[in-house]
């Protein structure tokens, strides 16, 4: 097992000076070296063969005992360097300064045969400058979340941080799951993370709330250089184009959560993506009965500020922060808002409309349409995922006969005559869309099951593949990973895993320590 690396982040940029892995703030640095915690007995639970084919790894490799020595952070290869990285970030609207790599630590960026640049970042590898009052450690049940949602989003489409592997490290980890003093000892794993890079907002934030201009402009610099290369010499034209990009890149990544029912739960400036990806599986959810206030997060449920249907807002909100972070390297008349509303706000117009019309199978977006159907889900508990699915089974040319939706609904609310009528009314006005559109059933059922998925790590499915793992059966984590490769796809022998949530498993709820 071999890797190419070229770590530019820290040959390009300043180092921490200080060498003591000690929590403390670091100024003038975008990083300190540190290494990953030896753990006792690493045990490899799963990896992802996608992103091994990624990394130029056969199965060979990834079964071997060196993988696993690596991956959990016991040795290193020739070319690792270690290291931690410096951002700060706002956490449910207010600044909270530096915030860092707690508990991840980049080994490397490693280039493949293809020449694609793939950072390897272990989560849960032990303590780091970054750490706060915190172990730097993560627990199995969020590794296991973490690892199988990474990969399911990729196979949904949706752009995201990947997963190599989950390793279990052997040791307890004392936990607080709900911050309601009824901490345990839970096992600790570590997830090899893999992505074309890790910056988030977050690093350009705290150097520009420092105000430390130059390592603000080293870091931007680098960033297009290595990140960015299409977009040229970095100057400030290629400033605003590339905070375009970064606009553009979040819009369209919204698009993919509204279209899946993905809520992200945390979505702090430092869990923002500066290419657009997925970062940070916490305490995030999937819609099961479709409501727009719904969010996962318990530390959020008072305010529900990461609630599905704010996602779009708080990434404008998040962007802004970004553009209030790289403004002092624009000279002040070149507006930043112009290419926000631009590239975020019209961008993520358009691209909703025609996501939204794409659910449907429609060509042309029909606002009263959608927000008519908006409403009808909220009124009586339906599932998002089975409904379009369902929707799609249904024959709309003829006489309409809504019985395939019955299976979407959690509750009899659906009998209800105004709710009848209001879907019949809907459903006669989505048909004659359809007829005056004229596309055939045959080409509506299948564009339609090419961006509706069947399966979905619902929430109820996750955290069965935890409570089997934390008694020793991976199993059905291997099983939830093949099903949800292919997401899109009937694969009837496997319909169990598109289940609703079933009768006495309330809608799941985390908290930020997930
Ligand atoms: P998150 O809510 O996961 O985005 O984390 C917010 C900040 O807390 C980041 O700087 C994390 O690195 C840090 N953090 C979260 N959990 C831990 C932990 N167990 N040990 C150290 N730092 C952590
Ligand atoms: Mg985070």
């Amino acid at each position: 097992m071999e890797f190419h690396f070229d770590n530019t982040f820290i040959n390009t940029l300043p180092e921490d000076e200080n060498q003591d892995n000690t929590c403390r703030q670091v100024f003038n640095a975008c990083y300190s070296m540190v290494q990953p915690q030896k753990v006792p007995r690493p045990q490899q639970i799963i990896y992802s063969p996608e992103v091994a084919q990624l990394l130029d790894l056969d199965d060979k490799h990834c079964k071997s005992l060196l993988f696993e020595q690596v991956f959990s952070g016991n040795q290193l290869l020739p070319g690792m360097q270690p290291h931690a990285t410096c951002y700060g970030g706002h956490q449910f609207g207010q600044w909270a300064g530096q915030l860092g790599d707690g508990r991840a630590i980049n080994l490397g960026e490693a280039i493949n045969s293809k020449k694609e640049r793939w950072v390897l970042q272990l989560k849960g590898a032990g303590k780091t400058p970054y750490s706060r009052n915190s172990d730097g450690l993560a627990v199995l049940r969020s590794s296991v979340r973490e690892f199988l949602c990474s990969e399911a989003m990729h196979h949904l489409g949706v752009p995201t941080t990947r997963a190599l592997s989950l390793m279990l490290t052997g040791e307890s980890v004392w936990r607080d799951m709900f911050y309601d003093g009824n901490a345990k000892y839970e096992p600790g794993a570590v997830v090899c993370r893999v992505a074309p890079t890790f910056t988030r907002f977050g690093h350009f934030q705290i150097l520009a709330a420092r105000n430390n201009i130059t390592l603000l402009k080293q870091l931007l610099d680098h960033t297009i250089q290595t990140d960015f290369p299409h977009l040229g010499k970095p100057s400030v034209e290629t400033y605003l184009t590339w905070f375009g990009e970064v606009c553009q890149r979040t819009a369209e990544l919204i698009i993919h959560w509204q279209r899946v029912g993905f809520v992200h739960g945390v979505m702090n400036t430092d869990n923002m993506s500066i290419t657009g990806l997925t970062i940070d599986y916490g305490p995030y959810g999937w819609l099961e009965n479709f409501n727009l206030r719904w969010t996962p997060n318990t530390t959020d449920s008072d305010h529900q500020r990461y609630h599905f249907g704010n996602q779009p807002r708080v990434a404008f909100w998040n962007l802004a922060q970004l553009a209030n972070a790289i403004y002092p390297l624009i000279e002040p008349s070149q507006s930043l808002q112009d290419i926000l509303d631009q590239h975020y706000t019209k961008t993520f117009q358009r691209g909703y409309e025609k996501m939204m019309a794409g659910k449907l199978g429609l060509k042309r977006f029909d606002e009263k349409l959608m927000n008519d159907l908006v409403v009808l889900l909220q009124s009586t508990e339906t599932d998002m995922t089975i409904f379009y699915r369902q929707l799609a089974k249904m024959d709309m040319s003829g006489e309409i006969d809504s019985t395939h939706l019955t299976y979407a609904y959690y509750d009899n609310g659906y009998l209800d005559e105004s709710y009848q009528r209001h879907l019949q009314t809907w459903l006669s006005r989505y048909a004659s869309q359809l007829k005056q559109e004229q596309s055939s059933e045959t080409e509506r059922r299948s564009c339609m099951n090419a961006v509706n998925p069947k399966y979905v790590l619902r929430n109820y499915l996750a955290q069965q593949a935890i409570s089997t793992a934390e008694n020793g059966d991976f199993t059905e984590i291997h099983s939830l990973l093949d099903v949800l490769r292919r997401p899109y796809d009937e694969q009837p022998e496997l319909s169990y895993y598109a289940e609703k949530r079933p009768d006495g498993v309330g809608c799941s709820m985390l908290s930020c320590s997930s």
